[in-house]
């Protein structure tokens, strides 16, 4: 580890803040539940691709950027889906339909989470490219009868577990009591859950011991977590509604599967995330997707030459991105205009202070150690930022070392004078304006304050103009900017 200060995560299986202890330090290992494709992400979505896309750059940070794996899946087999194929392109064979509304939907997505300042997890796997390892893990589940075949379902039986239900803190007891749903009759439990289920003629599906047939939702995550991170991994994380019984039931089956005590050592849940006060729905109007943010005019971007679309899309989702950060990631957001407008000020007044920092390649790694410590305190994200407003200042370097860290500026933005202001190029040529500003320095230099004038007032008759400053040693430095 580069830092001294340790990681702290808050666990929701143990109800307490720990100190991270990989499995593994050579390869760190998280999974993140990615979304069901079939419809435009959300900015509820949103909110787990920022978080632990936080998390996976810290720990980046603190291991090393080749020891760390990070995948998050793509379920590409629900019943949602097949809904939607058959709605959208009726006139279609259902598979083809299937593959139009599940490719179109994980492209978008890719576009929004990259979009949102996100790195792109180590792997993206599918779903339908894990059917055998999902079957594979059935078979063993059955063989070790915690899993029963019944009215054409394999079923995971919840009563062959002792401690099922220890991540939410439901028992069985409870789950039978508070349960209103119908009791299906071939279950036997109520709370027993599906791994497969028998397709009909028209429904996708894949052959398998117990007949044509398609996974469950929560055995694909079980399977795809296996494949790439193993039967027991560091982090699982996803939003709080996930912990029952999504979450829930993939320990189970890995698990029972592996004979193992747990599945991931720690399990991160965010909160959720509301908008102007309201549960987010399409009856209500105030269903927003992370497209409708990304499109929103920005009025200070329409005014770019040549403008175009993408330098909208990356401004609005580092917009939403601080946005989001600001609130600690267990603490419900009340999504708001007004609060998302401050946040573009905000940024746009950092991005400002930047236009005349220069970053070297890699400076990042010892950068801001406030920052990261306070990230590293269960991502603190919020007193990073407040680091950052400090640092604003007193020190654009810090800042904007610091904003490297929360994801909000990087490489291909540092060399995008358009993005940082937008009328800076305008009719001026940086090279020959810093020729000009060395020969009045010279001329200042050697007190010929006549030659210096002349230069300065050549240059603001240009439009130009000059602001001298002293650096953090002291010595004079000049700027300039095209005079609005
Ligand atoms: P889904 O596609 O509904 O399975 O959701 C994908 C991810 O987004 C999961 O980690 C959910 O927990 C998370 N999520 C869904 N809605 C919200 C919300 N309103 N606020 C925060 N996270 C959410
Ligand atoms: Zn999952």
């Amino acid at each position: 580890m580069g830092e001294t200060t340790s990681l702290r995560l808050y666990n929701t299986l143990t109800r307490t803040k720990e100190v991270f202890a990989p499995i593994d330090p050579a390869n760190v290992r998280m999974y993140v539940c990615g979304p069901t494709v079939y419809d435009f992400a959300h900015i509820g979505n949103a909110r787990p691709v920022i978080v632990f896309d936080l998390l996976f750059r810290l720990l980046r940070h603190l291991y090393g950027a080749e020891h760390v794996t990070y995948v998050r899946n793509i379920t590409d087999v629900d019943d949602k889906i097949n809904a939607r194929a058959v709605r959208d392109f009726p006139g279609l064979p259902l598979n083809e339909a299937i593959r139009k509304v599940t490719e179109t939907t994980a492209a978008q997505y890719q576009k929004d989470t990259l979009a949102l300042g996100a790195l792109e997890p180590t792997v993206q796997p599918r779903a339908t490219d894990n059917i055998p390892q999902m079957q594979s893990l059935i078979t063993s589940l059955i063989g070790s009868r915690h899993a029963y075949e019944a009215a054409g379902e394999v079923l995971f039986d919840v009563s062959s577990m002792p401690d099922y239900g220890k991540l939410s803190g439901r028992n069985l007891d409870e789950n039978l009591a508070g349960a209103r749903i119908a009791v299906d009759a071939h279950k036997k439990n109520p709370a027993d859950f599906v791994l497969w289920k028998q397709s009909s003629a028209e429904e996708p599906g894949w052959d398998s011991p117990w007949g044509r047939g398609r996974p469950g939702w929560h055995i694909e995550c079980s399977a795809m977590s296996e494949r790439y991170l193993g039967p027991v991994f560091d982090i699982h994380a996803g939003g709080l509604d996930l912990i029952f019984p999504h979450h829930e039931n993939e320990i189970a089956q890995s698990r029972c599967a592996h004979g193992t005590l747990v599945m991931a050592n720690y399990w991160l849940h965010n909160g959720f995330l509301q908008v102007e006060g309201q549960k987010m729905s399409k009856s209500l109007g105030n269903f927003i997707t992370i497209d409708d943010v990304l499109r929103t005019e920005v009025p200070v971007l329409t005014a770019v030459p040549g403008d175009h679309f993408e330098l909208r899309h990356t401004w609005n989702g580092l917009t939403a991105r601080l946005s989001m950060l600001q609130t600690h990631y267990r603490e419900p957001i009340d999504w708001t205009e007004k609060r998302f407008d401050a946040s573009r000020e905000e940024l746009m007044g950092w991005y400002e202070t930047l236009r005349d920092v220069s970053f070297d390649a890699g400076v990042t790694s010892k950068a801001a150690p406030q920052v990261w410590a306070a990230l590293a305190d269960d991502l603190n994200a919020p007193l990073a930022i407040s680091h950052l407003r400090a640092a604003a200042k007193t020190n654009p370097r810090a800042l904007g070392e610091g904003m490297m860290a929360l994801g909000l500026l990087d490489a291909s933005l540092i060399d995008r004078d358009d993005l940082l202001l937008f009328d800076r190029q305008a009719g001026a040529d940086d090279g020959q304006v810093q020729e000009s500003i060395a020969a009045r320095l010279t001329a200042l230099n050697t007190r010929d304050f006549a030659k210096a004038d002349q230069i300065r007032n050549d240059l603001l008759a240009q439009g130009i103009q000059l602001m001298d400053y002293k650096d953090e040693s002291g010595q004079r430095q000049t700027k300039w900017e095209v005079k609005r």
